[in-house]
Formats: C-alpha cells, structure tokens, sequence
C-alpha cells in the first residue's frame, strides 16, 4: 500500500485523489489519506503529489503511518 504522510498537511492539492483509479483517498483532519486495504499499490500518485507526502509502505518505519492513514480513512 501507499500512504500519505505529513507533508500533506495543509497541503491544498488533490491532483492524488484526481488521478486513484479506486478511489481510496479520505479526507482527514487536516490532510489527506489513503486507506491501506482498499489501495491497490499501482503507484500512480506517488509523482503527482507535488509535497513528495505520498510513500509506499516499503520505505522503513512506515508502520505508524499506515496505522494513521487507516484510523482516519475509516473514521467516517
Ligand atoms: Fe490509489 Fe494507486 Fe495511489 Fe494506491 S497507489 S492510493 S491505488 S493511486
């Protein structure tokens, strides 16, 4: 999975959202998330996002990160 992480805060952008061929981009408190289960890892808004927020999970000490972009991808 993907997942957004805090350069997106405040970030007023949604060329990401624009471009998810799923759809899994929520909104959360004040940036953006994607939700892990429902992103299908195809990586096309990794060079969108113009505030590099957006990793894959494989980089190191993402755990936190995926645990947050799921908390508030399915808190509405
Ligand atoms: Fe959507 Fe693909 Fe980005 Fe996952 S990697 S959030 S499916 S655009």
């Amino acid at each position: 999975t993907y997942v957004v992480t805090d350069n997106c805060i405040r970030c007023k952008y949604t060329d990401c959202v624009e471009v998810c061929p799923v759809d899994c981009f929520y909104e959360g408190e004040n940036m953006l998330v994607i939700h892990p289960d429902e992103c299908i890892d195809c990586g096309v808004c990794e060079p969108e996002c113009p505030a590099e927020a957006i990793k894959p999970d494989t980089e190191p000490d993402m755990e936190t990160w995926v645990e947050f972009n799921r908390k508030f991808s399915e808190a509405w």
